[in-house]
């Protein structure tokens, strides 16, 4: 006989509560692995349930006993899913070997099986009475429900097992995180027992499936609430496990919390004889050389580790928890030494290309001093004298001012040659050149012209002004002498002016006039300075 019964409503609720998270859960089931578990779990809770609350509302008690044993499917899958879900909330790639999952199939299907087949065996239920009103069934329970209810504790206490060990190590919001799961599980744990202490007694309603509806509804808060679906499987697993920078938390009082693998490897290169766990010893043991009471500076920090030389670049920050409090700090290395060394070896590269550069830059410059040079003399050479008087022509005709030209020739120096050999012309040659270069002032051009004539460009200067100058050098040269093994040997030279505007306006024609009055002065016995005709007329 189907009657309503009151105490269905607590199955009931759970069943529906359960189904929320589970298709809430399943509809995140992409994101992270726990989902899935979580969704398993909860639609075990919900077949659980459901099977309990029809039960309940029998009032034949071969009713109730025949339909209580379809709960069973739901239990195994709701311990199964949670023992998956312990593993996966703490290890997000965690896969199971394929005979560790037939072996955990086995149990779900043989009771599931004994309970189909409770009717010739009466293992998992031996009897039932009816009790109460509205009447209710109190099993008296057989061999195989202990075995299975032994056997589903073992799996719940080894995920809840799992999940302490990892709140031990665990920081800041996955910490909380875990202990919220935790919660569900241990109100569950408080509730079974207390059913099975009260079926132990004669009790009748099951009240276990609350515990694992309380669980359910933990892990849907942590893992959608709390962000653990979001945060923790990318923090931890992906971020702090897989960073290539070193990471270590610590506490407040400086012990390390965590490490991840790269810091952890980090450290054992700097400080091989640590122990195996990092964990709880002082972060200043980490790092070599550092005294008691130093604390790790934020900064570049070089470490000697036997004869390698080891470049850390270390940054740390503090952790605080939801008001602010300091909970520890977070300190990140990095090993720069290879980047260092690149970075040098791009500074030598550089430095020895700017030595470079300089080299060529002062070569060029001699190059082209060297190419308005005089190599014997050290004077302008003919060409850039050429461009010097072009250019100067044209600014003494945009100002209208003097330009004088002295064409310079010495007197017998075939005879010089000829008697003392060419080397003490030469000689005779760079006095000379001396002579002339030691009267120049500022603006002047002193330039050998070829052979033993020099040219000297008196900007500014008139052809009087120009002619006593020539006059002044004349005397000097005179003075002047190189010495031979006849002794001392000194030269004269002739010369002529030729001035712009009046003796011409191009450079051809005042070289020509000059070189007429030099003419003339050779002319008129040598060793004398004339003036252009244009000019001396
Ligand atoms: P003059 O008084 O008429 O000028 O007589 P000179 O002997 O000086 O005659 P000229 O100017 O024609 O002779 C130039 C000589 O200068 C010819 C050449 O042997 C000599 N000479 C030209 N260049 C050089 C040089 O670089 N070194 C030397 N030692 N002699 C040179
Ligand atoms: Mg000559
Ligand atoms: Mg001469």
């Amino acid at each position: 006989m189907l009657q309503w019964q009151p105490y269905a409503l607590i199955p009931l609720s759970g069943a529906v509560v359960c189904a929320v998270v589970s298709w809430s859960a399943w509809r995140r089931r992409r994101s992270t692995p726990a989902a899935k578990a979580l969704a398993l779990t909860t639609l075990g809770v919900v077949e659980w349930a459901v099977a309990e609350a029809v039960a309940y509302s029998f009032t034949s008690i071969e009713a109730q006993v025949a339909i209580g044993l379809a709960i069973y499917p739901g239990v195994a899958a709701t311990v199964l899913g949670a023992f998956w879900l312990s593993r996966v909330i703490v290890d997000r790639d965690a896969t199971l070997r394929p005979v560790v999952k037939a072996l955990l199939l086995v149990e779900p299907i043989v009771i599931t099986m004994a309970a189909a087949t409770n009717g010739w065996h009466h293992l998992v239920i031996a009897s039932g009475k009816l009790v109460g009103h509205p009447p209710l069934n109190v099993p008296h329970v057989g061999v195989i429900f202990w075995l299975h209810s032994a056997y589903s504790y073992v799996l719940v206490t080894i995920g809840m097992l799992r999940v302490v060990k990892a709140r031990r190590t665990a920081t800041g919001l996955y910490r909380r995180q875990l202990t919220t799961v935790l919660v569900g599980p241990a109100f569950l744990v408080a509730v079974n027992v207390l059913t099975l202490v009260l079926l132990a007694n004669g009790g009748a309603v099951d009240i276990g499936v609350i515990g694992f509806v309380a669980s359910g509804v933990a892990f849907w808060w942590a893992l959608f609430r709390q962000g653990m679906l979001r945060l923790v499987p990318v923090a931890r697993s992906f971020v702090f496990d897989r960073v290539t920078d070193a990471l270590v938390v610590v506490d407040r009082d400086g012990l390390v919390i965590d490490v991840n693998p790269a810091a952890d490897e980090l450290i054992r290169l700097l400080q091989p004889a640590l122990p195996e766990s990092l964990i709880g010893l002082p972060s200043l043991l980490l790092v070599p050389g550092n005294g008691p009471g130093d604390r790790l500076a934020d900064g570049g920090h070089v470490v000697r580790v036997g004869e390698r030389q080891i470049d850390l670049d270390i940054r740390s920050g503090d952790l605080t928890d939801r008001n602010g409090t300091s909970i520890g700090r977070v300190v990140v290395a990095r090993d720069t030494t290879e980047l260092n060394d690149k970075k040098r070896e791009l500074s030598a590269a550089n430095d020895r290309l700017h030595e470079q550069l300089r080299t060529i830059g002062r070569l060029q410059a001699d190059l082209a001093e060297q190419a308005i040079r005089d190599d014997l003399t050290g004077l302008y050479n003919r060409r850039h004298l050429m461009r010097t008087l072009d250019a100067e022509l044209a600014r003494a005709q945009r100002s209208g001012g003097p330009l004088s030209v002295v064409l310079l020739d010495i007197d017998f120096f075939k005879r010089v040659n000829d008697r003392f050999g060419h080397g003490v012309g030469d000689d005779l040659l760079v006095v000379i050149a001396g002579v002339l270069s030691a009267a120049a002032r500022q603006g002047d051009t002193v330039a050998r012209y070829g052979g033993e004539e020099f040219v000297v460009l008196l900007p500014g200067t008139t052809p009087e002004q120009a002619w006593n100058r020539a006059q002044e050098w004349r005397r000097r040269c005179a003075a002047a002498s190189v010495r031979t093994e006849q002794g001392p040997l000194s030269a004269t030279f002739s010369a002529g002016v030729a001035c712009f505007p009046e003796s011409g306006t191009s450079s051809v024609v005042l070289l020509h006039a000059a070189d007429k009055a030099l003419y003339r002065a050779k002319a008129e016995g040598r060793d004398r300075v004339l003036l252009a005709e244009s000019l001396a007329a």
